[in-house]
């Protein structure tokens, strides 16, 4: 593992994953770090429907539809209060690439099924990933790995590295020992939702809150926002939160959530020519 890349990811689930691919594709050097044994995060026991607007799927079914839509739609799920508060300018941007995100995963070698039908949704909008999330994390991760990323698990981010009010970096523990790792373009935080934080989901959505699909605490119950839990938002439905890196200015830690999959990174590791120093994921 080096001290500098151009990317760094902290988070190993289905956001992370996507995230340090793109930015791969992109010609980034890109480190993935996961405090677990393994990726895969909450993505890992997702179902892996992907709700998407305008795809070709919807199209070969003969049903026409678009981002739009699909925003207003999207809003008929949650309480009022909810709605209310909702970013819906990320939300509609969200949308308005769930179809050629779909496209994306598809062109990796993802297959999906569908569309079916997910009311209120108007029309059938839920394309379904054969066959189960785990998809995502198996072919994002080999993916990464065969566009020369570096990933490390059991590698959880404590902090982030600031520079003259600028994010530079993150420290990682690695090896039980604190470690200095630095971003010449940008961190990215993609640690998932704060399901294991009750302080958090009373902040963020009441005490009354039920929970969510998206913020089961199952074991283990590690989702607690960290390392910068103001700066992490909860989970979506929606797809590709990716493209953030490309209109990331460097220095600045982008949060992203969404997206899923998951699976262990083992099984193209020892086929990789770079990083023998990182700390490969899963058994
Ligand atoms: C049972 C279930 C079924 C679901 N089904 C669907 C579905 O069908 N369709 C759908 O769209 N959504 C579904 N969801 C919701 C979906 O799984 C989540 O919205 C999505 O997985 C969130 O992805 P993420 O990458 O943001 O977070 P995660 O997948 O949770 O990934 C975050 C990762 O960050 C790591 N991490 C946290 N802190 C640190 C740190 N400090 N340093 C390094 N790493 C860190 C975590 O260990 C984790 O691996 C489901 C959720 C559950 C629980």
């Amino acid at each position: 593992m080096n001290d500098t890349y151009d990317v760094i990811v902290v988070g190993g689930g289905g956001a992370g994953l996507a995230c340090a691919v793109s930015a791969a594709e992109q010609g980034a050097d890109v480190l993935l770090l996961e405090k677990q044994p393994r990726l895969g995060g909450s993505t890992g026991r997702a179902v892996g429907s992907f709700t998407a607007s305008g795809t070709a799927l919807q199209r070969r079914a003969g049903i026409t539809d678009g981002p739009d839509d699909h925003q207003v739609d999207a809003g008929l799920f949650g309480p009022r209060g909810y709605e209310a508060r909702n970013n819906a300018a990320l939300r509609r941007y969200f949308f308005g690439r769930s179809s050629e995100t779909l496209d994306w995963l598809s062109s990796m070698g993802l297959v999906f099924y569908g569309p079916s039908p997910e009311p209120p949704n108007r029309v059938p909008r839920m394309h379904n990933v054969v066959p189960n999330a785990k998809a995502y994390v198996a072919t994002l991760q080999l993916r990464l790995l065969r566009l020369g990323g570096t990933v490390a698990c059991d590698a959880p981010v404590e902090e982030l590295v600031t520079e003259s009010g600028r994010v530079a970096g993150v420290v990682a523990r690695i090896d039980g020992r604190q470690r200095v790792l630095r971003a010449r373009r940008g961190v990215v935080l993609a640690a998932g939702d704060y399901a294991g934080s009750a302080a958090m989901i009373s902040k963020y959505r009441g005490t009354a809150s039920p929970p969510s699909r998206g913020s089961t605490p199952t074991p283990p119950a590690t989702a607690t926002g960290s390392p910068s839990r103001s700066a992490l938002a909860s989970s979506t439905w929606t797809s590709r939160t990716v493209p953030s890196f490309a209109s990331s200015r460097p220095g600045r830690a982008a949060s992203s959530s969404s997206c899923r999959a998951a699976g262990r990174c083992s099984a193209s590791w020892a086929s990789r020519s770079r990083s023998s120093r990182a700390r490969p994921c899963g058994g």
